[in-house]
């Protein structure tokens, strides 16, 4: 019984394992897989192309693109098409990873953002304005009006349209 108590006694002077959450959060692992982001390029074009390959290799099919064309007056992406719809239902999403793997562009990162509740099954679907990230200091929201033909080169030749 004493050892018993010894142990409890003990425990009352060691340093918590728990946190304060929510106030207070830990930070996730360097290979952690949270909630996805659609990447920007530092002009503030999208990265998504509209190509499908994610929703193609998600085991779950919890991935919905609809593609749309670029024009240079209204221009969201680099190349012909971009992303005009692009969902995630994130109830059937399980989080291996396999859209961010087989996206060309790099536009589909799955990030450090663990906080997903819900209400509704409705709201567990994040459409494109909520998974785009903020437009970088220095770029542009898009759609954006550019230079006629500068942007009509082939996907391998996109990496960095800025230059
Ligand atoms: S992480 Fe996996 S399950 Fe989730 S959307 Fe991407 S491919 Fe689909
Ligand atoms: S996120 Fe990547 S793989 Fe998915 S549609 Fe956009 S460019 Fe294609």
């Amino acid at each position: 019984m004493f050892r018993g108590l010894w142990t409890t006694f003990k425990s009352m002077f060691e340093k918590p394992v728990t946190v304060a959450y929510p106030e207070q959060k830990r930070p996730v692992r360097e290979r952690f897989k949270g909630r996805h982001v659609l990447k920007r390029y530092d002009n503030g074009l999208e990265k998504c192309i509209g190509c499908a390959l994610c929703a193609a290799a998600c085991p779950s099919d919890a991935i919905f693109v609809e593609a749309s064309e670029n024009t240079d007056e209204q221009r969201y992406s680099p190349g012909e098409r971009y992303a005009s719809t692009y969902e995630i239902n994130m109830l059937r999403c399980i989080y291996c990873g396999f859209c961010e793997d087989a996206c060309p562009t790099e536009a589909i990162v799955l990030g450090d953002n663990y906080e997903l509740s819900f209400t509704g099954r409705n709201q567990a679907i994040y459409d494109k304005n909520m998974l785009l990230e903020p437009v970088p200091s220095g770029g542009l929201p898009t759609p954006q009006v550019t230079e006629p033909g500068r942007f009509t080169r082939s996907v391998p030749e996109m990496k960095d349209p800025v230059d």
